[in-house]
């Protein structure tokens, strides 16, 4: 992806050199706690015990060069994703409201509760910020093969998709329909959700592409390969060894790779209706 000469966005917060976000604590049961909810939460609770000293509190860790370059990438991405949205928003009488990115590592405060790096990059309604711990950079490269600038800009940009979802009420239905529905029928939900996310991305970068002109050879091709890396069917085969539908929560590899291609090809806002009866 073609970076130099564009803006960085000023909608970055970063907190990386906060090492524990707010959660200053002593150890004891501050330490258990936490651990317990990083654990209900899917993460890696080890993560978050390595980065602290043994009275609790924490340590400080300089960013590498790499890291710092990274950094700026995604600020220019996430820029990128306003000029494109204010666009399309505007296109249809709306004011699109900008979404914030926090840097952080280790461990962050949301106002969706706590989060660890383990548990990916993520979108909270609540305080409307996306959350990206850069290490995620490498998790993508080393653990899903997933090689490429453009692919954390496509995980990026399907985050912002979560936040146009959001600012259109659609978040907010689907949250509420989930609450009323049994397991399996609120993941089937979740999955038309998460695909729509990367319909988004998808037609993000087909605008941002001819209005921005940032496209290289293999950028798309390596937004696909990592569609297809974060598929359900290959992280359950990965992790567990087997496939269970029943417990998708955002599709396979291939229904992912297909439904950003479609946002990418079309650019058409219109295509991206994936609730619609017979879309996925
Ligand atoms: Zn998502």
């Amino acid at each position: 992806m073609r970076i130099t000469g564009r803006r960085g966005s000023s909608n970055v917060e970063d907190r990386r050199g906060m090492s524990g976000g707010k959660m200053v604590m002593g150890g004891g049961i501050g330490t258990i706690a936490i651990v317990l909810i990083v654990w209900l939460l899917g993460g890696d609770p080890s993560q978050i015990l390595g980065t602290m000293d043994t009275d609790g509190t924490t340590q400080t860790v300089e960013a590498s060069a790499e890291e710092d370059q990274m950094a700026q990438f995604v600020s220019v991405v996430l820029a990128d994703t306003e000029e494109v949205w204010k666009m399309i928003f505007q296109q249809s009488g709306k004011t699109y409201r900008e979404p914030k990115l926090v840097l952080f590592r280790n461990q962050v405060e949301s106002a969706c509760g706590f989060a660890s790096a383990a548990s990916g990059p993520f979108y909270c309604p609540g305080d409307e910020k996306i959350y990206i711990d850069l290490s995620f950079c490498d998790v993508l490269k080393e653990r899903f093969g997933a090689q490429g600038d453009f692919a954390v800009a496509y995980v990026l940009s399907h985050e912002v998709g979560h936040h146009v979802q959001n600012l259109l009420g659609t978040l907010g239905q689907v949250q509420s329909a989930r609450s009323r529905m049994s397991e399996r029928e609120a993941n089937a939900l979740t999955v038309k959700l998460e695909l729509q996310a990367d319909f988004l991305a998808g037609l993000w970068a087909h605008h941002a592409d001819r209005m921005m002109d940032i496209l290289e050879d293999g950028d798309i091709e390596e937004a696909l390969t990592a569609a297809a890396a974060v598929g359900d069917d290959n992280i359950q085969m990965k992790s567990q060894g087997r496939v269970v539908p029943d417990d998708f929560t955002h599709g396979t590899s291939q229904q992912r790779m297909s439904w950003f291609r479609k946002g990418w090809q079309t650019g058409d806002f219109a295509q991206g209706d994936t609730f619609k009866r017979g879309a996925v």
